[in-house]
């Protein structure tokens, strides 16, 4: 059987070119076809969390994302009077990975990276403007006509994981159904070119005013985002002239120190994917999932995708594992996936009243809560859904750092088996302060992390790598 790849990748957005890079570290070829030239130019993700700042450190990048992003700000809530509804500090909560909980940033920067560096590896091949137009699956793998400049071409591999996008091609050649959580909202989204950003609010805001709910965000240095909600009656088309841009901006006073930059009209809604593995095809980021973007958690969702399935694709294709396997990948990650989306719905009810008794009525009672000392609930850790981990196993592994010297750095790449000992007296020493009482307060001696940082379970060594061995191989 000859294969021109191990994975073919189809969509080369920040999810498939993570994956192509992620699986390059496994020893795992890939090709991977997008049909645009150049990354998505339209703006998108301003906002990434530490969990993905931790798996850009995993992919040697974090020094050039960290310089290229911001530490987000405070995230408040206000009224159409300015009154605060509701603020997360989130550079007060910290964060298990030891990164600052939230940055803010510039999507095709991170895309540009992300290609670059799976584009530096000779097991991966890009192939730009080359469109997936089919594919058939037999029982060793998936065999792929691509339409490519110089006309068409065919591609075998073992696994095909389509990353491409919301309207995916390769789910609807599957006939895979989304379920769809009911939310539907029109935004026009701004990306503006500052030259004086003291011009500009310093905090992350959500404008909750019913005449026009709107959001003001930094992104990377130089950049700031604005996102007003079409309201009805007014067309994509309205909102994007440049004449009606300027009004909306008016409030922002700032006139002369912003340059539009970029500008989309889009629809803003939940849906899940039912089926994430038809056999040697798997969906992976916006193909799987999409998320209003109030939580600012579509990608991250995508890239937890990318990394929850490189080293089980690995494990299948390197080490033998039972293909089986590949089936923990949907039923880990949906959960999560959800829970975030339904996050950002809920948030999303809260900015999007455009009725002024509704907005009246949740602004006393949002402003009574407030007063009453309530907080907005902590973004929850994350959990892997019910999958290979052994009981009590899927909770996230935090990351101690000692000075700058971060912990994932001194192990290398995963899996690690953790016990007391190594945490008291070996190279985890010097971690020791934030180990030990992990391994206390769980009352264990071991710990088995799995290669994208999650636990896969707890117990005796001898227990741990005999699991380990039965289902991972
Ligand atoms: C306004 C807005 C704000 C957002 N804010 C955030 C945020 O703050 N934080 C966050 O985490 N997420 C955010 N998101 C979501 C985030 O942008 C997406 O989740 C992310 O881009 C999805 O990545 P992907 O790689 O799965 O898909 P995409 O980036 O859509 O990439 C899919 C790729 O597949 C290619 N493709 C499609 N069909 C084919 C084919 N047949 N053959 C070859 N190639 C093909 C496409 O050209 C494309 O390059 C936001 C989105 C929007 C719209």
């Amino acid at each position: 059987m000859s294969y021109d790849c191990d994975v073919l990748v189809a969509g080369l957005g920040p999810v498939g070119a993570a994956l192509c890079a992620l699986l390059a570290r496994e020893g795992v070829s890939a090709i991977a076809v997008e049909k645009d030239g150049e990354v998505y130019p339209l703006p998108r993700a301003a906002h990434f969390d530490h969990e993905i700042m931790r798996l850009i450190q995993k992919l040697g990048i974090h020094e050039e994302m960290a310089a290229a992003s911001r530490v987000a700000p405070t995230y408040e809530f206000r009224n159409a009077a300015g009154q605060i509804l509701m603020s997360y500090d989130l550079v007060a909560q910290g964060s298990p990975s030891g990164w600052a909980p939230s940055y803010m940033f510039h999507q095709p920067s991170l895309e540009i990276a992300l290609r670059r560096l799976a584009g530096e590896s000779p097991l991966v091949d890009l192939r730009l403007r080359r469109t997936l137009r089919s594919f058939d699956q037999d029982a060793d793998g998936v065999t792929a006509q691509v339409d490519g400049p110089d006309g068409p071409e065919t591609v075998r591999a073992r696994w095909l994981v389509g990353c491409d996008g919301a309207k995916s091609p390769v789910r609807e050649a599957l006939a895979i159904s989304m379920d769809d959580f009911g939310f539907d909202e029109p935004w026009l989204v701004i990306d503006a070119l500052v030259s004086d950003p003291s011009r500009l609010p310093a905090a992350n805001l959500q404008i909750c005013d019913p005449a026009r709910p709107t959001t003001c965000v930094v992104m990377s240095q130089g950049r700031h985002r604005w996102e007003f909600m079409l309201l009805p009656g007014e067309t994509p088309e309205d909102l994007l002239d440049d004449g009606v841009i300027r009004e909306l901006l008016k409030p922002w006073n700032c006139d002369d120190c912003v340059e539009i930059e970029r500008k989309a009209v889009y629809r803003f809604h939940g849906r899940v994917a039912q089926q994430w593995r038809d056999g040697r095809v798997l969906l992976a980021g916006d193909a799987a999932h999409q998320t209003p973007p109030f939580a600012g958690q579509g990608m991250c969702s995508g890239l937890r995708d990318a990394d929850n399935l490189a080293w089980k694709l690995a494990a299948v294709i390197r080490r033998g594992a039972d293909p089986a396997l590949l089936d923990s990948y949907q039923t880990e990650r949906e959960p999560h996936a959800r829970d975030l989306i339904q996050l950002a719905i809920t948030m999303g009810r809260v900015v999007c009243i455009a009725d002024p008794q509704a907005a009246a009525m949740r602004d006393a009672g949002m402003l009574a809560q407030r007063a009453a000392g309530a907080e907005p609930p902590a973004p929850a850790p994350s959990v892997l859904g019910p999958g290979i981990s052994l009981e009590g196993g899927g909770e996230y592994f935090p990351q101690p750092w000692a000075g700058e010297v971060r912990m994932d750095d001194v192990l290398g790449e995963g899996p690690w088996l953790i016990t007391r000992e190594t945490v008291s007296d070996g190279a985890l020493a010097p971690f020791a302060d934030r180990l030990a009482p992990w391994f206390d307060s769980r009352g264990v001696e071991a710990v088995l992390v799995r290669p994208d940082r999650y636990v896969f379970g707890t117990g005796t060594v001898e227990a741990l790598e005999a699991a380990w061995a039965e289902r991972v191989g």
